[in-house]
């Protein structure tokens, strides 16, 4: 992929300015084996979604049938009596357990696929590092929310979804919150940029939007990817707007506006909270149907997986199995939901920046692991952004709506 976009002739501004023609031009910039290569690496990735999920729930199914599940939770009740201890414990075993099961599809998901395509920098022993610290921070921040949920469980058999959601939203909402403090430098160094070239107009267009942002961040995502992308994270007082570093490098500076307007954007139209209250709804449902579930299972099946009932640790592989169900069959939806919100995202960073060919550079550029122009069905299903094509199309539409920006005045 070309680092450095031109603008082609056919969106350059003129009196038969087509968005069309344009979109299409800029779309025949990327070359035919580019094109292949990140199809191919899309697409495989539709598959994974299906193969992630069967290949999980044999694991759980596993558990449950060969009473791994119930020695566990024997041995938990042999080191303590303190109930929350024992579900601490338990968790600790089911992750470690069902981590080592799931190792040679995360080797080939994330280290082999990765590396094939061109997208991952990593060698083995740094990916493998990296998974150990992803294990060691799943054991602290899932054995304190499975313990909370079990605790609500055991006190409130009856309503325990309903609470259960709630402590859940509040939870993801406290990781979210530390999340750029503690858990992102465990794996990343970000430091706030200081090239007064790219922080001097991206300060600018926060003033301008009245966005109290001082600093910007880089994150050197080159560590582990090739992948330029861009975030904003954490709430409130941790709230922050980053741009990795593979983005800084090979991004032109209309680019990197467009991005930082369109993080901006996510920032100004509060996307963060409001995917709280959204989470809120679809952990309520998903908590409403495994209440019903999980009793439709054990009803028939907790003779056989010595599982004494909902509140015994030992049903954890259960709730994995139709949570992941679940999950599964939303996988439309959760898209959808969060395809609108970049769209949201992308309006906003073309009016704040007005840089409708850093837009369009900057989906070409993303288009290096996403399918740029798929069917329309195909996007509702698996794009969690619009797709390339779309994102210039809407660039392209804005610069048609806006020519005069772009014309050089006449000369006197
Ligand atoms: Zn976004």
């Amino acid at each position: 992929m070309p680092s450095v976009l031109q603008v082609p002739p056919e969106a350059q501004p003129s009196d038969h300015f087509s968005a069309v023609a344009a979109t299409n031009a800029y779309l025949a910039q990327i070359p035919n084996d580019a094109r292949t290569r990140s199809d191919a690496y899309f697409e495989g990735g539709y598959w994974l979604i299906l193969w992630d999920f069967l290949y999980g729930a044999v694991i759980y199914i596993l558990l449950l049938h060969l009473r791994w599940s119930a020695a566990m939770r024997e041995v938990a009740e042999r080191v303590t009596r303190f109930k929350p201890l024992q579900t601490a414990i338990y968790w600790s075993e089911f992750l470690v357990v069902t981590t080592i099961l799931g190792f040679p599809l995360s080797v080939y998901e994330d280290y082999i696929r990765e590396r094939k395509y061109g997208l991952g920098t990593q060698t083995f022993g740094p990916w493998l590092g990296d998974q150990f610290k992803s294990l060691l921070v799943g054991l602290v921040l899932g054995g304190i929310i499975v313990t909370l949920l079990f605790g609500v469980v055991r006190r409130l058999p009856r309503s325990w979804w309903i609470w259960g959601s709630l402590v859940a939203t509040l939870f993801l909402a406290f990781t979210v919150l530390i999340a750029p403090v503690y858990i992102v430098p465990l794996f990343n160094k970000s430091t706030p940029l200081d090239d007064v070239r790219i922080t001097g107009p991206i300060l600018s267009m926060a003033r301008a939007n009245g966005v109290a942002a001082d600093k910007v961040y880089e994150i050197d995502a080159s560590r582990q990817t090739t992948r330029m992308s861009a975030n904003v994270s954490g709430i409130g007082n941790t709230m922050r707007i980053t741009l990795n570093d593979n983005l800084l490098r090979r991004g032109s500076l209309q680019e990197i506006q467009f991005v930082m307007g369109h993080e901006m954007g996510h920032y100004v139209l509060h996307h963060i909270p409001k995917d709280m209250i959204f989470f809120f709804v679809v952990i309520v449902a998903a908590f409403g149907f495994l209440r019903w579930s999980v009793e439709w299972s054990l009803a028939r099946w907790s003779a056989r997986w010595e599982i004494r009932g909902i509140t015994d640790t030992a049903v954890l592989p259960l709730v994995f199995l139709l949570g992941s169900l679940f999950f599964f069959v939303l996988t439309p939806i959760l898209n959808t939901h969060t395809r609108t919100t970049e769209g949201e995202a992308d309006m906003y960073g073309l009016n704040a920046s007005r840089q409708p060919d850093g837009a369009a550079q900057a989906a070409i550029h993303l288009g290096e692991y996403r399918k740029m122009n798929p069917t329309p069905v195909e996007e509702w299903f698996f794009f969690d952004h619009p797709s390339g094509r779309n994102r210039i199309y809407a660039a392209m539409r804005w610069k048609a709506e806006n020519l005069k920006l772009f014309t050089p005045p006449p000369v006197r």
